[in-house]
């Protein structure tokens, strides 16, 4: 799974971070980032959009496609390994 969030939409709830702590996180601007130790702490890349394959240290699958569905604009996508946008 490929996780991507737009940093644009973010409007900083917290709510993925209170169901996926574990790959999701606030930055200090309050905008949410996927948590990749080799992406850094604060990753923004130019266009505001990050994004990081999930790896073993994150959440279950599960757990962070609920995490994507509670977030109130939608600024959380997820994709199948095979690029292919999982429906949310
Ligand atoms: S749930 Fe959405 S708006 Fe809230 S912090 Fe996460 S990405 Fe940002």
């Amino acid at each position: 799974m490929r996780i991507q969030v737009d940093q644009n939409l973010c409007i900083g709830c917290g709510s993925c971070v209170m169901i996926a702590a574990k790959t999701f996180k606030l930055n200090p601007d309050n905008k949410c980032y996927v948590l990749n130790e080799s992406l850094g702490p604060e990753e923004k890349s130019p266009s505001s959009i990050v994004e990081s394959p999930a790896t073993p240290e994150m959440d279950e699958g599960e757990v962070i496609l609920e995490a994507a569905r509670a977030c109130p604009v939608q600024a959380i996508r997820l994709y199948e390994d095979d690029g292919k946008e999982i429906v949310l």
